[in-house]
């Protein structure tokens, strides 16, 4: 976290930009001073002798965009990615701040990795990096991690991602523990036994390709288990890359009934479907997988009617030499903090499906409040984490000018409608397009 000291760096003053802010329900052309790393004012012909400028003419300015799901590598695997180069590429995306799984090679699941990413990221990442414990040693899912001395240590939130929690007791204890601490237990929910073997979503393509499927029951049976726990422990649930119409509903209906229940969804999630899944390439492969139409259209409808949360990219770099093999040995995952908004512009505010200000509460807000970080805000007095983008350009992705260390993505060369055009942490202008 490079965090709140204030520096001795310039004034900041943004012009002319459409200042979009759902935490405070701020929607107006405006000027946005920033002083000392904060947000200083709001408001029209505001005056800054000395500030640098920044023209966000026909742009929007919202707070800095959260990305509750990433993985940085670092430790461990840094020819996939590391904490500077995966900070890049959320800079380069829009995004402020990311959260870092913890299946990492050691595994964060002790202070003293914690300690290693905060501090690795605070000496080399453009972006604000908040570290996700593990729920258990190892995350292999017997004993519980030491989540105390990690939270002491800076995590934000506790998960085994990378793996699912099999084990019920354990995910029992890991929700009454963190509830305790106020941690937020995030699960990648997939029943092993379901999706054992499992290439890809189970239906006609797969069959087709003679693949072995992984059905959509499978996430849905511990969206299910996970649910009840939560009701019973009282804890904060999150449910990771959510990714079914059934799972969709039974968050719906948990909100409905008071629980802590939240829920992200990722741009490839929301953009392709099983049917996409081309010749055996393995930068369709992911986990979840990509899912049917129908699980797509629930996916959009519960962006629609306020169900999802929160957009998050599940960010997973491999090299190349892991993903340029056979479908079936190739690793599950795809990179995307750099496609991210231009796909949810174009998918989902562009198509007339959400508004701007939705979206924005998507990447902004929402997250924040998932997990209780004091970002997400343009508030006076708020660290100025602000994203500034452009609605209407039109761009075409090419990952080889990406930030990433790894390729792997579904998306080289689509056009897009809307993208990023500069983001500020703390004050400072950390990414810019074109510069
Ligand atoms: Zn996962
Ligand atoms: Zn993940």
């Amino acid at each position: 976290m490079s965090d709140s000291q204030p520096n001795s760096q310039t004034d900041l003053l943004i012009q002319n930009g459409r200042v979009l802010d759902p935490s405070q329900g701020l929607d107006q052309q405006a000027d946005v001073l920033v002083q000392s790393g904060r947000i200083a004012a709001i408001g029209n012909n505001l005056e800054a002798p000395g500030a640098t400028r920044l023209d966000a003419a026909g742009c929007i300015v919202a707070p800095g965009f959260i990305d509750l799901h990433a993985h940085l590598r670092e430790p461990g695997r840094e020819h996939a990615e590391t904490i500077e180069s995966g900070g890049r590429a959320a800079a380069a995306g829009g995004f402020t701040s990311v959260l870092a799984m913890p299946n990492t090679q050691p595994v964060n699941d002790n202070a003293a990795v914690t300690h290693f990413i905060v501090q690795t990221a605070q000496a080399q990442s453009p972006v604000n990096v908040y570290p996700v414990g593990a729920i258990s040693e190892g995350s292999r899912g017997e004993r519980l991690a030491p989540i105390g001395e990690m939270r002491e240590a800076g995590i934000v939130a506790i998960s085994d991602d990378g793996r699912p929690v099999m084990n019920s007791d354990l995910m029992r204890h890991a929700m009454s523990y963190a509830s305790g601490f106020g941690l937020t237990v995030m699960d990648h929910c997939e029943d092993l036994d379901l999706s054992a073997g499992g290439q890809m979503h189970e239906g006609f393509t797969a069959v087709r390709h003679g693949l072995a499927g992984i059905s959509a029951a499978s996430e849905d049976v511990m969206v299910s288990r996970n649910i009840l726990l939560a009701a019973r422990t009282g804890a904060k649930f999150h449910v990771a890359h959510l990714s079914t119409a059934g799972s969709v509903d039974m968050v719906r209906q948990a909100k409905r009934r008071g629980l802590s229940v939240t829920c992200e969804v990722t741009p490839h999630h929301f953009t392709l479907t099983d049917e996409d899944v081309k010749d055996y390439d393995a930068n369709y492969k992911m986990k979840p997988p990509l899912r049917s139409r129908a699980d797509r259209d629930a996916l959009l409808e519960g962006f629609a009617d306020g169900t999802i949360d929160a957009i998050a990219t599940d960010h997973a770099p491999h090299p190349g030499s892991d993903k340029m093999q056979e479908f079936e040995m190739a690793p599950f995952g795809v990179i995307g903090f750099e496609t991210a908004l231009g796909l949810a512009l174009d998918r989902l505010v562009h198509t007339g499906l959400i508004s701007l200000p939705r979206l924005v509460e998507l990447l902004t807000v929402n997250p924040a409040r998932v997990v209780g970080l004091d970002r997400g805000t343009l508030q006076v007095g708020a660290v100025a984490d602000v994203t500034v983008f452009d609605a209407e350009r039109r761009w075409s992705y090419d990952v080889n000018q990406s930030y990433s260390r790894s390729r792997n993505t579904p998306f080289q060369g689509i056009a897009l409608r809307g993208g990023p055009v500069a983001t500020i942490v703390g004050g400072k202008i950390v990414w810019k397009l074109g510069g």
